[in-house]
């Protein structure tokens, strides 16, 4: 039987770190579920659609060829790492995440991907929605301010310029979003181990996670 680890969180909890070193750990694939909701927000801003149409957003969606290349993710062919990773498209993603045929294309794709193999996928439904049989899953938390922090830091060392406020804000109004929309909102799933990382570094999550899943 094959591994599938579900780690998810509020914005800026470490999800994605961790979920890479466990990836590189265990020696496993890694599935980004949050670059794909941005990938596909990138595209519809560049394409100047307007994000309230779903029925456009679901359209493009269906009409765009979305994949991972040792962890680094293409749309239509062009890799868009760092573009998806912009204040502009954190801004707009939650919005183009709340729309059901959205998540319904989406979630297809990653239980496709995940199928069969050993993976670790990080985001907001993995435990509940994509793969809610599985043994494995973590609910990855923080404090608001720290999750902030680390998201800001993060920009300043890749030599983005931004505003702690703007994250501050930022990351507020994702969590609302993202917990309060009707289809998959982000949840605990209540057989999901919760690690509070308020006080932990990544090292320590990672091997919680990687002894958990040694048994
Ligand atoms: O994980 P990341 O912060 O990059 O996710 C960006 C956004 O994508 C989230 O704020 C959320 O709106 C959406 N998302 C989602 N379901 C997932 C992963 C991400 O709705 N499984």
């Amino acid at each position: 039987n094959n591994i599938v680890i579900a780690i998810d969180g509020p914005a800026g909890a470490g999800k994605s770190t961790v979920a890479k070193q466990v990836s590189r750990i265990l020696n496993i694939n890694y599935i980004d579920t949050g670059a794909m909701y941005r990938a596909i927000t990138f595209k519809c801003i560049k394409n100047g659609l307007d994000l309230e149409d779903e029925k456009s957003v679901v359209d493009l969606c269906k009409n765009t060829d979305l994949k991972f290349e040792n962890n680094s993710i293409f749309i239509d062919g062009q890799c868009v790492d760092d573009d998806i990773r912009t204040l502009q498209v954190s801004s707009k993603v939650s919005y183009v995440a709340r729309i059901p045929g959205v998540r319904f294309y989406l979630v297809e794709l990653q239980r496709e991907m995940g199928k069969g193999d050993n993976v670790v996928l990080d985001g907001r439904d993995v435990g509940t929605q994509i793969f809610p049989n599985t043994k494995y899953k973590y609910y990855l938390n923080a404090a608001v301010e720290t999750r902030a922090k680390r998201r800001y830091d993060e920009l300043i060392l890749k030599g983005v310029k931004a505003s702690f406020e703007a994250i501050v804000e930022d990351v507020r109004n994702r969590d609302k979003i993202d917990s309060t929309r009707v289809v998959s909102p982000l949840i605990k799933a209540s057989d999901a181990i919760e690690i509070d990382s308020t006080n932990m570094t990544i090292e320590e999550v990672v091997d919680f996670i990687v002894n958990d899943v040694r048994g």
